[in-house]
């Protein structure tokens, strides 16, 4: 399986985290316009 997340702030940091998580072997890509990425130390 393969999910794709477009926008790498919070909303979408937190969802790729969660699959990441959820699903140790899925294929995850997140798509950000900008030049950074958000993050939660
Ligand atoms: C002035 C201000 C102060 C704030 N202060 C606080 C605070 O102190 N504490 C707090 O908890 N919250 C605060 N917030 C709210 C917080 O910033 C938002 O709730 C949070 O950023 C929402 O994140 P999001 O991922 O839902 O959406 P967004 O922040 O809107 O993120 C969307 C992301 O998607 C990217 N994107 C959009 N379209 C595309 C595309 N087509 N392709 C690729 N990437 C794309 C954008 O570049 C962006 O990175 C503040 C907001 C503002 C405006």
């Amino acid at each position: 399986m393969r999910f794709v997340v477009i926008g790498g702030d919070a909303a979408g940091m937190s969802a790729a985290s969660r699959a990441r998580r959820s699903a140790p072997e899925m294929e995850i890509t997140v798509l950000e316009q900008g030049e950074d990425v958000s993050y939660s130390a």
